[in-house]
C-alpha cells in the first residue's frame, strides 16, 4: 500500500497498446483539468503539476513530469519495490497508490472498480489502483505477491485479463539476505537488466535519500516540517515521483527554504502508524488542536532508513513486509528516539492488516487511538471528535493535569 503525491493526469492518452475488452473510465468532466486546482486537504492545491500550500503559497513536493507518464516504459507498482531495479532497466516507475490519491478524481477510480466488479467491501486503496491503471492506460505493473497486500493475487488476476502485463515481485518470506538476492536476480532477469545495474543505482539514489531522511529528521530534532510534508516526502520515496534528479533538486530547494523556519511549536508530538492514510487532512487537523505529526511509521520505511552495503541488504531491513513484530520494534525505537506522546494507528476499512490493531495497542508503551476510514475525501465529524479528544488527553497527561 501506500499514499500521496503529485503525478498528475494531462489527458494522457498514449498508452501502451495492449489489449484491453472494456472500455476506458469515464473522464473527468467539470473542472477536468489538471493544470487547474484541485484540493488534496484543506491548505494545500494541485496547481500545474506542484503541490502548493495555500497559507505559505510554497511548493512542497516536486512538480510531476509535464504529462503523465503513460508510455511504453512506465511501469505501475502496487507498492515499494526495489525501485533501482526498475530504473536499471530504463523504466518509469510510478506508484499507482500516489497516481490515486493525488488525482482529484479518486472517487471515480473507485467507482470505476466497482463497475468492473471489485465489491463495495474490498479495500479502497486496491480499487483506486485499479482504477488508476484503466484511467492512465498503464500496461505494465508490478504487483507485490507476498509482503504487501493479500489483494494483490486477485488484482493482479484482474489486470492480466484486461491485457495489462504483471510483474510478480515477492520479498521473501524471512528477512534472509541471500533469498533477497535470488529475488532481486529473478525480478531484474524478468524486466531485461540485472543486479549489479541496479547496484549502480543504489549509489546514485543516495543522495536523494539522504535528503528525505534530512527532511525528516527536520521534523523530529527541530519541529520545522509539517506533518503532511513530512508524509509527501518520504512516501514519495517509493518512485521518487517518477524522476530521481527532479525529487532530488526540489528537496534541497525545500530542505533550504524549511531550515529557515521558526519551529512549528506542537504541544503534543506525534506519530502515525499504519498504511499511509486515505485521508491526509488528518494531518492539518491534528496541527490546528496543537498536535504536531513527527513520525510517519510506513512512509518512514518506504525512504529505507536503515541503508545497507548492497541492495539485498536495504531491502531485507525494510520492515513493511515483514509482518507486526518487526514493524513494532521499528516504531519502539523511533516512539523513543522522537519522544512521542502517542500513536495514531491508521487503519484502512477493509484491511487485513486491521487485525494487527489489538497485537499493536498491547505492545507500545504509549496511548494509540485506532482510527479507520473507508474512501478518500473529508474526515467524519466522528473522526475529528475522537482525534480532538485524543490530543486533549495526552495534553493533560504530559502538562501534568489529568483529566480522565
Ligand atoms: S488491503 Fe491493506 S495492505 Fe492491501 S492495499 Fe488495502 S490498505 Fe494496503
Amino acid at each position: 500500500m501506500a499514499v500521496q503525491r503529485d503525478c498528475r493526469d494531462k489527458g494522457s492518452a498514449q498508452v501502451t497498446a495492449r489489449a484491453n475488452p472494456y472500455p476506458p473510465p469515464r473522464q473527468p468532466q467539470a473542472g477536468g483539468s489538471l493544470n487547474t486546482c484541485a484540493p488534496i486537504s484543506l491548505h494545500t492545491y494541485i496547481i500545474r503539476g506542484f503541490t502548493v500550500d495555500m497559507r505559505t503559497g510554497k511548493n512542497i513536493l516536486p512538480p510531476s513530469p509535464p504529462s503523465m507518464p503513460a508510455g511504453s516504459n512506465t511501469v505501475g507498482i502496487t507498492t515499494t519495490v526495489p525501485v533501482e531495479v526498475l530504473l536499471g532497466a530504463g523504466c518509469v516507475p510510478v506508484d499507482l497508490n500516489n497516481l490515486f490519491i493525488t488525482s482529484p478524481f479518486a472517487e471515480d477510480f473507485i467507482l470505476t472498480a466497482e463497475r468492473s466488479g471489485f465489491p463495495r467491501t474490498c479495500c479502497s486503496w486496491t480499487k483506486g489502483m485499479y482504477g488508476a491503471v484503466r484511467r492512465y492506460g498503464i500496461g505494465r505493473v508490478v504487483v507485490v505477491l507476498q509482503g504487501d497486500c493479500n489483494n494483490n493475487q486477485a488484482l493482479a488476476e484482474m489486470l492480466e485479463y484486461e491485457g495489462v502485463e504483471c510483474i510478480p515481485f515477492a520479498f521473501p518470506h524471512r528477512q534472509n539476505v541471500t533469498e533477497m538476492a535470488g529475488e532481486m536476480r529473478r525480478f531484474a532477469g524478468r524486466l531485461g537488466t540485472d543486479p549489479e545495474t541496479a547496484e549502480v543505482w543504489r549509489e546514485r539514489l543516495g543522495p536523494a535519500r539522504k535528503l528525505a531522511h534530512e527532511i525528516d529528521m527536520l521534523s523530529w530534532r527541530e519541529g520545522k516540517v509539517h506533518g503532511l510534508e513530512n508524509h509527501l516526502w518520504l512516501v514519495s520515496t517509493g518512485d521518487f515521483c517518477t524522476n530521481p534528479d527532479r525529487y532530488r533538486s526540489a528537496a534541497e530547494r525545500f530542505l533550504e527554504s524549511a531550515r529557515g523556519r521558526n519551529p512549528i511549536g506542537g504541544r503534543v508530538r506525534l506519530g502515525v502508524a499504519g498504511v499511509p492514510p486515505i485521508v491526509p487532512e488528518i494531518y492539518e487537523f491534528l496541527e490546528s488542536r496543537g498536535a504536531t505529526v513527527i513520525y510517519n511509521e510506513t512512509q518512514h520505511q518506504f525512504s529505507m532508513p536503515r541503508g545497507g552495503e548492497t541492495l539485498q541488504h536495504q531491502y531485507t531491513g525494510y520492515t513493511y513486509p515483514y509482518g507486526i513484530r518487526c514493524r513494532l520494534k521499528a516504531i519502539g525505537r523511533e516512539a523513543r528516539r522522537r519522544r512521542l506522546d502517542g500513536i495514531v494507528h491508521y487503519v484502512q476499512s477493509f484491511c487485513y492488516r486491521r487485525i494487527e490493531d489489538r497485537i499493536l495497542r498491547d505492545a507500545l508503551p504509549m496511548p494509540v487511538i485506532t482510527l479507520e476510514q473507508d474512501r478518500p475525501g473529508a474526515m467524519t465529524g466522528q473522526i475529528k471528535t475522537r482525534l480532538e479528544a485524543f490530543v486533549e488527553l495526552l495534553w493533560s497527561r504530559k502538562s501534568g493535569h489529568e483529566i480522565f
